[in-house]
C-alpha cells in the first residue's frame, strides 16, 4: 500500500487503521512493500473482480461509515458469489476528502474488519490518496473457484428455469426510504429496506453450492429485469419472468399492496445484489435441498426460451409493459 495520504496529524494512517486488516495472508507482507503475491490452492482459479462506490451516487453522505465498508466489500464478495468462488483477498483504494477524520477511519476499519472475518478474506494492498471529490472506495476482490468451474453469464440453455435468492426490490425502496422522496411506510418497514440499501447480504454460500449445477448466474446490481437480460445476451436466450412469482419481502408487499409502489419500480430497481440463475428443471429437487440446508430462500420465477429479451407477464400470463429496465449508476 503506497502512502500518498499523510493526513490526520502525526500517525500514519495505513499503519494505524489498514494494516490490521492484512494480517494473516502472508502475501500481503504487511502492507510494507509495493505489492502483494499470491498463488490460488492446488487444483483452482483466481476469479477477480473490482467495484467502485461513489458518495452520492452508490451510498449517501450520512450513511455509517462501518456499513458504507460493509457495502465496499459486499458488492464486491457478491460477485464471486455469482460466480461460484470462495472469497481469498481483496485490495482496497481509499479516495478520502478532507472531512474524513481519524473516528469515521476507525469506524470504516471495524466494518471491514467484521466482514473479512465473515466472509473468510484478507486486506492485500491498495492505495490512499486525498481528493476534493467526494469520497470514493474501490475494491478488487479476488476468489477461488476449481479449475475451469467459474459460473458464467453465457451458460444459460432454452428451458432452463430461472431463479431468484432472496427478495427483489428491497434496496431500491431503501434508497427512496432514505431521501426526502420517502413514501409514509411504517417505520420497521423503512427500518427494514433502508437496511437492506446500506448493507447487503452476498449469497456466498449460495453461489459456491451452484458451481456444477446452475448454467449462468449473475448478481442482481443493475435491477433484476436488466440483470436477467445480461444474461439472455450472454447466453443468446430469451427468458420470461411471472410477475406474481418474483419474491418480495413483507416490507415490499405491503408497499405495493397499499398502491404507493409498482411492481415496475421493484423489478427495475437497483442494489438488491441477489442471485439470479438458471439450471436445468432436472436440478429442481437438488436445488430444494441445498436451498434448505443454507437457509436460504429460491424462488422459481420463470422460464429461458429461445430468441432475445426478457418479458415480464403478469398474474394472467400476459406480458407487462415496462417504461424502464433498469437502474444504471450513471
Ligand atoms: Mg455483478
Amino acid at each position: 500500500m503506497k502512502r500518498k495520504a499523510q493526513r490526520r496529524g502525526e500517525f500514519d494512517l495505513i499503519a494505524k487503521y489498514f494494516a490490521p486488516l492484512a494480517r494473516g495472508e502472508s502475501g500481503a507482507l504487511g502492507l510494507t512493500d509495493d505489492a502483494a503475491h499470491l498463488l490460488p490452492a492446488a487444483g483452482h482459479d483466481f476469479i477477480m473482480t473490482t467495484d467502485a462506490l461513489v458518495e452520492g451516487v452508490h451510498f449517501l453522505p450520512g450513511d455509517p461509515p462501518a456499513a458504507i465498508a460493509q457495502k465496499a466489500l459486499r458488492v464486491n464478495i457478491s460477485d464471486l458469489a455469482a460466480k461460484g468462488a470462495k472469497p481469498r483477498a481483496y485490495l482496497l483504494t481509499a479516495i478520502l476528502p478532507s472531512s474524513i477524520d481519524n473516528d469515521w477511519l476507525a469506524t470504516f476499519a471495524s466494518g471491514l474488519k467484521q466482514d473479512q472475518k465473515r466472509f473468510g478474506l484478507t486486506l492485500i494492498g491498495g492505495d490512499t490518496v486525498s481528493t476534493r471529490g467526494p469520497l470514493t472506495l474501490s475494491i478488487t476482490a479476488i476468489g477461488e473457484v476449481a479449475c475451469g468451474r467459474m459460473v458464467k453469464r453465457s451458460g444459460a440453455q432454452a428451458g432452463d428455469d430461472v431463479w431468484v435468492s432472496g427478495s427483489i426490490g428491497d434496496a431500491g425502496l431503501g434508497l427512496i426510504q432514505s431521501t426526502a422522496q420517502r413514501h409514509s411506510l411504517p417505520p420497521a418497514h423503512s427500518r427494514y429496506l433502508i437496511s437492506r440499501y446500506q448493507v447487503p447480504e452476498p449469497r456466498l454460500s449460495l453461489g459456491m453450492a451452484l458451481v456444477g449445477l446452475a448454467h449462468a448466474c449473475i448478481d442482481v446490481s443493475d435491477g433484476l429485469v436488466a440483470d436477467m437480460g445480461h444474461i439472455c445476451t450472454a447466453s443468446g436466450v430469451s427468458m420470461f419472468i411471472n410477475s406474481a412469482d418474483v419474491p418480495l419481502s413483507r416490507a415490499a408487499a405491503a408497499a405495493v399492496a397499499s398502491g404507493k409502489v409498482s411492481i415496475e419500480t421493484l423489478l427495475t430497481s437497483g442494489d438488491d445484489y441477489e442471485l439470479v440463475f438458471t439450471a436445468p428443471q432436472s436440478a429442481r429437487s437438488r436445488l430444494a435441498v441445498i436451498a434448505a440446508k443454507l437457509r436460504v430462500k429460491i424462488a422459481r420465477i420463470g422460464r429461458a426460451g429461445d430468441g432475445e429479451g426478457v418479458s415480464v407477464l403478469d398474474g394472467e400470463g400476459k406480458p407487462r409493459h415496462f417504461d424502464r429496465r433498469g437502474f444504471t449508476h450513471f
